[in-house]
């Protein structure tokens, strides 16, 4: 696909199972890619930084895979600790320099809604990079450019909305309250959203006036990488956001750390979570998590059983089932158990399962051989365990990380397979007689993202809503995100909250002026 002169050749354990890290002399700026639709574009592989494409310091580069043939896509730069350094410096200075934060604030909010539009222009193609690199079906991919597009335009009109207080302390003084950016922020995001996930993390940065040092997964660099090329055109000023993709042990690491860096922002598991609150503890940087989950999906015996079974195979299919908020245990009143069974088995298999470039596709490829052995351990472990396999719990085919979906029943409460979470279409389903049992066992987890109640009766919804432990409840519903609409998580699922006014919060700080007026 393009030209290579390899001076030698490393693979490395890499964290996603078969990457290929190589030095290469001059690996080329951009590559054309041909998508599988029939479109083409042309890849950056470079890091960004400063409003350019760069190559790496080390010249050293990383395959990026196709999870659904298997194959190469392309090859693209890896940074390391010095490449975090020049990001760093670079929005260190667009942070002083007040290009940024020091300009009317209209005109970020003008920026900010100009890069929405770049990219309303060419969703097809951001579309379809989501698919070729992440492996979800188009439909998903669509759905995350559009959330993207509404959030960059909604974040947009924040930008000139951010005011303090004025607050009377007597005619002696004159005392206000500013709420101000934080400075450079590091953001490390995840494979399952990359798009979406970039977006949550920098709109809200930006809007406030903070400049960003962003991550993306070793997985699925590619839109992230692909969408900077309208940034200097949107006439967001360089520095201002910064890409260095790479590992999570290197780059990932050396964001966490780096004494510039005020704020870590991280998307991902919760054991990776933990580890970056930690480390980020000894620079007393602010810290936003957005974590793990196993989240409960309630179905009462009133509930309209056919959207009920839609909103549980939504709530656990979407996207692979790779969702941190993914319905993924199954609590169905006694009375309806048995025909919940026949009707969700029978929707589960009826699943459209395969190339995710198909528009009848519903679930596509896991991203990664990694996640894919992972989910197959977790039903061998079902198995193991005594759980009834009612569907599924098989690869699909030979080439391409396809799994058919899921569902194990007879199921118990301290079973590993609902104790702990999967990332992928399996899900398991358990019987409950009142609503205080089904209320302990939702809450019977160290998480808390999300919860699903499907009943026709409104002061059921209100009242389990009440009592279950989670950042986000849908009602009749799963999986319905909304960028105006707070998301994130309870205990072991997060810290702070994305989207809508409450992210703005995680970025800025209050600043009181006291001035002491002449007598
Ligand atoms: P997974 O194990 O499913 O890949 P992670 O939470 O490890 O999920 O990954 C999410 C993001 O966190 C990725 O961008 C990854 O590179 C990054 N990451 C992984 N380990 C670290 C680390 N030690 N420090 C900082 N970032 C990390």
């Amino acid at each position: 696909m393009f030209s290579r002169s390899t001076l030698c050749l490393k693979t490395s354990a890499s964290s996603i199972g078969r990457l290929q890290l190589r030095y290469f002399s001059h690996l080329p700026m951009t590559v054309p890619i041909k998508l599988p639709n029939g479109l083409e574009y042309e890849q950056p592989t470079g890091l960004f930084i400063n409003n350019k494409f760069v190559p790496s310091k080390q010249n050293k580069t990383f395959e990026v895979v196709n999870p659904s043939t298997e194959e190469e896509i392309c090859h693209i730069y890896e940074g390391r600790e010095d490449d975090v350094e020049e990001a760093v410096q670079a929005a260190d200075r667009a942070f002083s320099n007040g290009s940024w934060n020091g300009i009317d604030p209209i005109n970020r909010g003008k920026a900010l809604y100009r890069l929405a539009e770049l990219i309303e222009q060419d969703k097809d193609v951001i579309a379809s990079i989501e698919t070729l690199d992440n492996g979800k079906a188009i439909s998903s991919s669509r759905g995350d450019v559009e959330l993207v597009i509404n959030y960059l335009k909604s974040s947009a009109g924040f930008a000139d909305k951010i005011d303090g207080r004025m607050v009377d302390t007597g005619r002696t003084h004159f005392s206000y309250t500013k709420r101000q950016p934080l400075g450079v922020c590091g953001q490390i995001i995840p494979w399952n959203f990359p798009l979406l996930m970039w977006a949550w993390k920098i709109a809200p940065a930006l809007v406030t006036g903070n400049t960003v040092v962003l991550k993306t997964a070793e997985s699925t660099p590619l839109s992230a990488l692909y969408v900077s090329k309208y940034i200097p055109q949107a006439g967001i000023p360089p520095g201002v956001i910064n890409i260095v993709s790479g590992f999570g042990k290197i780059v990932g690491e050396a964001i966490t750390n780096h004494p510039k860096i005020k704020k870590v922002a991280f998307t991902g598991s919760t054991a990776t979570g933990r580890h970056i609150y930690q480390s980020a503890a000894a620079g007393l940087k602010k810290v936003t998590l957005e974590l793990g989950g196993k989240s409960p999906n309630i179905v009462f015996a009133d509930a309209e059983l056919k959207k009920a079974v839609q909103n549980i195979i939504l709530g656990i299919y979407y996207n692979s089932g790779e969702v941190c908020c993914a319905g993924s245990r199954v609590y169905v009143e006694e009375s309806i158990y048995d025909k919940f069974i026949e009707e969700f088995k029978a929707a589960s298999e009826s699943i459209k399962v395969g190339d995710p470039f198909d528009e009848s596709t519903f679930q596509g490829a896991q991203t990664s051989q990694m996640q894919l052995n992972k989910i197959l351990k977790y039903v061998d472990i079902g198995k193991s365990e005594g759980a009834t396999l009612i569907t599924g719990g098989e690869r699909l085919g030979s080439k391409g990380y396809f799994i058919k979906p899921t569902v194990f029943g007879d199921v118990k409460e301290d079973m590993r397979i609902v104790k702990e979470e999967i990332f992928g279409p399996v899900v398991t389903v358990t019987k409950f007689k009142s609503t205080d049992e089904v209320i302990n066992m939702a809450n019977d987890s160290e998480y808390g993202l999300a919860a699903g109640i499907h009943t026709s009766n409104i002061n059921t919804a209100l009242k389990v809503a009440d009592r279950v432990n989670a950042g986000t409840v849908w009602i009749n519903t799963y999986n319905d995100f909304h960028h105006a609409v707070p998301f994130g998580g309870f205990n072991a699922s997060g810290l702070g909250r994305e989207m809508s006014v409450d992210a703005l919060q995680n970025y800025l700080q209050v600043k009181a002026v006291r001035a002491k007026l002449d007598e």
